[in-house]
C-alpha cells in the first residue's frame, strides 16, 4: 500500500508549489501608479524608456516593445516579409506560438527535431530541411539556455535566410559572453507573469537592423506611419498591421521588473545548482545537458524520466507529483503532433522522433526566483517519495 497523496496519503505540501511565479514588490505598485496617474495610459514616454532600458540589458541597439510575445513572434515575421509560399523552420518541442506566427503570415512552418541531450533545434535538421522556399529559422533557447547560434548563423548566411531568436525562455541568458539578444537576427522576448520579468502581458524584439525596427513598430500600430515633413495629423497606411502596442502602465513595470533581471537569474541558477547536485544519482530520471559557453537563464528546469526504472508513465508521476502539491507540469507536447498541424500542414507522428520519445518522458519542476530553499526541500521529498512509490 502506498502513503502517496494520490491514494489518500497526507500530501507533502498543503499549500500547492506553482512551476512558476511573478515578483512584485511595492516599487513595482508605484511605479504602476505612477504611469496611472500621468498624462498616457498608452502611447507615452513610458514605452520608449521601457526599450530603451532593455536594449541596454542585451546590449541591442533596437528594442520594440509589444501587447506580448505572441505578437512580437508575429512582428517577426512581418519583419522578415515572410509571406504564402515561404517556409519557415521552427523545433517543434516549444510553445505552439512559435509556429502559430508563421501561419498568421499565411506561410509553411517547417518542424524539425531537436537533439536529444538538450531539446535545442537540432543545427544539422535544420540544413536537411532547407529547401529554396525557406526564407527564416525560428530558434527556440528551450528552458533558457541559448541554442548552438554559431552554427545556425553559419547556415542562415550561407543560404541567405533569416534567423530569430524565440528567446521568450531566455531573457538574461548570454552564450560564450553574448547577451541573449544580440545572437539572431530578431530576438523575440515575453513578460507573461511566469516569464523572468513581468509587464503582466508584453513582449520585446530586439535587433540590430534599423529597418526591421521600423518596419515592426509600423506593425505594432496599424501599419501607419508619417512621411518626414508631413502634418502632425496626417498618416499613411502601406503595410496591413495590428494593434500590438503596450500601455504605459504595462511598460512601467516591465522597465521596474528589470532592475532585478541579473539578481533573479543568479537565484534561478542556484535554485537549477541544488536540483542538478541533488538529482545527479537518481537512477529514475535524467536532466537536460547544460552546453558549454552558456549563461543558463532557467525559465523551467526539466527533468526527463528513464522508463525503464519506473513502473508507470509520466503522466502518472505527474498526477502523483501534483497531488502532493508540487504543481510539475509538462513543457511541452510536440507542435508536429497537434491537430491544428497534422490537419492544415500535414505533420505526423514518425516526422520528429527525438522530440516525440522525449516528449513521453519530460516534465519542468518548479522553478522561480522567490521560491525557498524549504519549498525546494518539498519538492525533493515529494519526488523522492514518487519515485520510490513508482519504482521498478
Ligand atoms: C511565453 C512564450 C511565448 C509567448 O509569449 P506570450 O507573451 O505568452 O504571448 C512564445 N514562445 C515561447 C517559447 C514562450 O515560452
Amino acid at each position: 500500500m502506498s502513503n502517496l497523496a494520490i491514494d489518500g496519503g497526507a500530501p507533502v505540501r498543503s499549500a500547492p508549489l506553482p512551476y512558476g511565479r511573478q515578483t512584485i514588490d511595492e516599487e513595482d505598485i508605484a511605479a504602476v501608479t505612477e504611469a496611472l496617474r500621468s498624462d498616457f495610459l498608452t502611447t507615452g514616454p513610458r514605452i520608449e524608456s521601457f526599450e530603451r532600458a532593455f536594449g541596454e540589458v542585451v546590449s541591442a541597439p533596437f528594442a520594440v516593445a509589444v501587447s506580448n510575445g505572441t505578437a512580437a513572434l508575429h512582428c517577426a515575421m512581418h519583419a522578415l516579409r515572410i509571406g504564402p509560399g515561404d517556409e519557415v523552420i521552427v523545433p517543434t518541442v516549444t510553445f505552439v506560438a512559435s509556429a502559430n506566427c508563421v501561419l498568421y503570415q499565411g506561410a509553411r512552418p517547417v518542424l524539425v527535431d531537436v537533439q536529444p541531450q538538450t531539446l535545442l533545434i537540432d543545427p544539422a535538421e535544420v540544413e536537411r530541411k532547407i529547401t529554396r522556399h525557406t526564407k527564416a529559422i525560428i530558434a527556440v533557447d528551450f528552458a533558457g539556455q541559448p541554442c548552438d547560434y554559431e552554427a545556425l548563423r553559419a547556415i542562415a548566411q550561407q543560404h541567405g535566410i533569416g534567423l530569430v531568436a524565440d528567446a521568450c525562455h531566455a531573457t538574461g541568458a548570454a552564450l560564450d559572453g553574448r547577451a541573449v539578444g544580440t545572437l539572431a537576427d530578431l530576438s523575440v522576448f515575453s513578460f507573461h507573469p511566469v516569464k523572468h520579468v513581468t509587464s503582466g502581458e508584453g513582449g520585446m524584439i530586439t535587433t540590430a537592423d534599423a529597418e526591421a525596427a521600423m518596419r515592426m513598430r509600423r506593425f505594432r500600430h496599424h501599419g501607419m506611419s508619417r512621411p518626414q515633413g508631413a502634418p502632425a495629423w496626417s498618416y499613411e497606411v502601406a503595410d496591413l498591421g495590428n494593434n500590438y502596442r503596450l500601455t504605459d502602465f504595462q511598460s512601467a513595470l516591465g522597465e521596474q521588473q528589470l532592475r532585478h533581471l541579473s539578481k533573479w537569474v543568479t537565484r534561478r541558477q542556484q535554485i537549477a545548482e541544488t536540483y542538478d547536485q541533488a538529482l545527479l544519482a537518481r537512477p529514475e530520471l535524467t536532466v537536460l545537458e547544460k552546453r558549454p559557453g552558456v549563461h543558463h537563464a532557467y525559465h523551467l528546469y526539466v527533468v526527463r524520466l528513464r522508463p525503464e526504472a519506473l513502473r508507470v508513465d509520466r503522466d502518472q508521476v505527474l498526477a502523483a507529483l501534483r497531488a502532493e502539491g508540487i504543481l510539475a507540469t509538462l513543457h511541452y507536447p510536440p507542435v508536429h503532433l497537434q491537430p491544428l498541424y497534422r490537419n492544415k500542414v500535414g505533420t505526423h507522428l514518425g516526422q520528429c522522433p527525438v522530440a516525440e520519445e522525449a516528449t513521453r518522458w519530460i516534465f519542468s519542476l518548479p522553478i522561480f526566483p522567490t521560491m525557498t530553499n524549504a519549498d525546494q526541500g518539498d519538492v525533493l521529498t515529494a519526488l523522492d517519495k514518487v519515485l520510490a512509490a513508482y519504482r521498478r
